[in-house]
């Protein structure tokens, strides 16, 4: 049931409702309840992964923890099942780019790579990307034995009872590290420095778990596997020593950060130190009127499928009520 009464369009579509920046999860949740509640939201899905809209998802195989399919659905699937949802009840969507975002002038104004659309509401899910190492064979084996992902890909049988190493010495990393050990048979932890950055009761977990090996200034420089994409081991560098070596692995874990993609944003809205659109507890409002977010680009903490759909979902609501006030 759609909970409020529509505010109407512009007749002559001078000015939209809403704009949607971003096509995961976030995005298309977003477009699907602003669609049925007759909001015609324009979403630009960006084309930024692989030249495909759908976001994250599109990198990955397996999706096994989004309820409603027991079977688990690949990613691209369960994607493209979204945006034709979204399709379904009127949202318009563009495989564009949004280049150029104001948000100080009213209406807003939102410039893809090919038009300029001005709006009265603006919910940004462009999401975050995962930090990569940039090894020189890592698109080989990427999703094929490196992750970016423990909660996603842990359980997965391509690592389930396997050696498998994670990569960073923070929170993220050490957190990884301790969640694959429910599947792993050992998990080799490489740090760059001397020592973890990650908060002390991490560090005592992480030491004092007889299945985590540390090794300390130690970073890896390539991934070692065979033609058939099947991950062996890792190559890796002391820095303190330049010695090298080759760790037997079956699956690379990285746990070096994300970045929001947050920068259209810079200098207009609240952001954090590490760039994260900053919302108000438990809303999608951000420092600016009109302007909501949702999923990853909002979120460092739980940064999941069901989440970001959460989100979307929020801030959809939120725009209508906005809308109706502001009417
Ligand atoms: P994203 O999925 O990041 O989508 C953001 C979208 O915004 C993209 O389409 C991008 O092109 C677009 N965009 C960015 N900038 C612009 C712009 N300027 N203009 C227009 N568009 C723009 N989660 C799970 O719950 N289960 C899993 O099994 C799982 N597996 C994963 C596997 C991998 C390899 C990865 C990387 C992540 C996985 N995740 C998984 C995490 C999940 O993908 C994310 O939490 C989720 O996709 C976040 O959704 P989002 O909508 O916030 O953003």
């Amino acid at each position: 049931e759609d909970a409020a009464a529509p505010p109407p369009s512009d007749p002559a579509r001078g000015v939209e409702n809403l704009v949607i920046i971003g096509s995961g999860p976030a995005g298309y949740t977003a477009a699907i309840y602003a669609a049925r509640a007759n909001l015609k939201p324009v979403v630009f899905e960006g084309y930024q992964v692989g030249g495909v809209p759908g976001g994250q998802l599109m990198t990955t195989t397996e999706v096994e923890n989004f309820p409603g399919f027991p079977d688990g659905i690949t990613g691209p699937d369960l994607m493209d099942k979204m945006r034709k949802q979204a399709e379904r009840w009127g949202a318009e969507l563009h495989q564009e780019d949004v280049e150029f975002v104001d948000v100080k002038s009213r209406p807003f104004v939102i410039r893809s790579t090919d038009r300029e659309v001005k709006s009265h509401s603006v919910i940004i899910a462009t999401g975050a990307t995962a930090k990569r190492l940039r090894l020189p064979r890592e698109e080989e084996f990427w999703s094929r034995g490196i992750s970016a992902c423990a909660i996603c890909d842990g359980a997965s049988p391509l690592y389930k009872g396997q050696v498998l190493a994670v990569v960073g010495g923070g929170d993220t990393a050490t957190e990884e590290a301790i969640y694959l050990t429910k599947y792993a048979c050992h998990v080799h932890l490489l740090v760059r420095r001397e020592q973890l950055r990650a908060s002390k009761a991490m560090q005592d977990r992480v030491l004092n778990n007889p299945n985590i090996t540390v090794h300390f200034n130690t970073e890896a420089v390539d991934v070692v596997g065979n033609s058939k994409g099947q991950m062996s081991g890792i190559q890796l560098r002391r820095i303190d020593t330049g010695e090298e070596s080759v760790l037997e692995v079956k699956g690379l874990f990285y746990g070096i950060g994300h970045t929001p993609n947050s920068q259209l944003l810079q200098g207009q809205i609240e952001l954090d130190s590490s760039g994260y659109i900053l919302v108000e507890e438990g809303s999608a409002k951000t420092s600016v009127d009109g302007v909501f977010a949702a999923g990853d680009v909002q979120d460092h903490e739980w940064r999941q499928a069901v989440t970001a759909a959460g989100s979307g979902c929020i801030a959809a609501l939120s725009v209508e009520r906005y809308l109706v006030s502001n009417d």
